[in-house]
């Protein structure tokens, strides 16, 4: 078997008591053999602050990080600043976004409208310094016009110089398959690990799914739905299903795993170990 690359996401936490829970989640979580920890970034600056001071931490403790950046409503000085900061750090992969305008924000545009821009603008200002991860979205991002419109737009981040790409969460294995596929026949050869995440907590799920353009199939919704309040049973289940598609893509040879951790150690770790990793 190939190496895979297996990484883990975190998010900055919004209170100290939130913090102290990312040290404990983290430190069991550096444990394992991974890649990278990356930290979400909320565009218009909504979590500036938080991720700086989750990804210093992070730094402090020798740990590989890869902050995320999103263009939306930053300037280009500005952007260059974050990722000056970053470099003095020893930093040397960035997952690069356009992010979402936080909605009635009032927040700016900016000087970029798209990730591909940002990414043109990394390459141009600090050359190969950084490895750049992009966002795919096997199952459309929810404001393209068309899957093959998607795509090309995927692509134009490629060609703008990323190096390989995460995708959104999905359930659906065939999605991801298909994705792959069509970006192999255009030419895209970047590896495109899959975003990966645990389902403890079904509303929660639900309401971020129907946003962000990730689909809960229907037969799993209604497993879920099945099990109301037993939090027990749904975590059970979620291991079961999550664990299995973990397995189908290490097999169908995905280059890797990026778990969307959401600042717990358990599900994660539940997952890593049924798969042997
Ligand atoms: P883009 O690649 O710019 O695509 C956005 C939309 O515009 C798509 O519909 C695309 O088809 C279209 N498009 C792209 N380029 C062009 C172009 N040149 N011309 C016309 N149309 C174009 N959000 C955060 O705020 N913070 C985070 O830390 C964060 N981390 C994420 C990590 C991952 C792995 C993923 C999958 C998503 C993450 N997001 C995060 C969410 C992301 O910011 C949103 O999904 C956002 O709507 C799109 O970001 P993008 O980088 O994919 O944008």
């Amino acid at each position: 078997m190939r190496e895979k690359i297996l990484s883990f996401e975190l998010f900055p936490p919004k209170s100290e008591k939130g913090f102290s829970d990312l040290k404990k989640a983290v430190g069991k979580l550096n444990e394992k053999e991974v890649a990278f920890f990356s930290c979400t970034y909320g565009a218009g600056g909504s979590t500036q602050e938080t991720t700086f001071a989750t990804v210093d931490w992070l730094r402090s403790q020798k740990i590989n990080t890869a902050p995320h950046l999103t263009c939306i409503g930053n300037t280009i000085k500005e952007t260059i600043n974050i990722l000056n900061r970053y470099k003095k750090q020893g930093i040397e992969r960035i997952v690069a976004l356009r992010g979402d305008r936080p909605s009635g924000s009032g927040v700016s545009s900016g000087d970029m409208s798209h990730a591909n821009e940002l990414v043109k603008l990394i390459r141009e200002e600090f050359g190969s310094h950084f490895h750049i991860e992009v966002a795919a979205y096997p199952e459309m991002h929810p404001q393209a016009s068309s899957f093959e419109n998607d795509i090309e737009n995927f692509k134009r981040k490629i060609e703008a110089g990323a190096n390989s790409a995460i995708t959104q969460y999905f359930y659906s294995k065939d999605a991801y398959s298909r994705f792959v596929d069509q970006c192999t026949s255009l030419d895209i050869n970047v590896p495109i690990v899959p975003g990966i995440m645990p389902i403890t907590n079904f509303h929660n799920l639900k309401r971020f799914s129907a946003t962000c353009g990730a689909e809960i199939p229907r037969w799993i919704c209604k497993r879920l739905e099945s099990f109301g309040d037993d939090v027990e049973s749904i975590k059970q289940f979620g291991e079961e299903v999550v664990s299995e598609l973990c397995d189908h893509l290490l097999s169908d040879d995905a280059p890797g795993l990026h778990f969307y951790t959401m600042n717990k150690s358990a599900p994660t770790l539940a997952l890593w170990n049924n798969l042997n990793l």
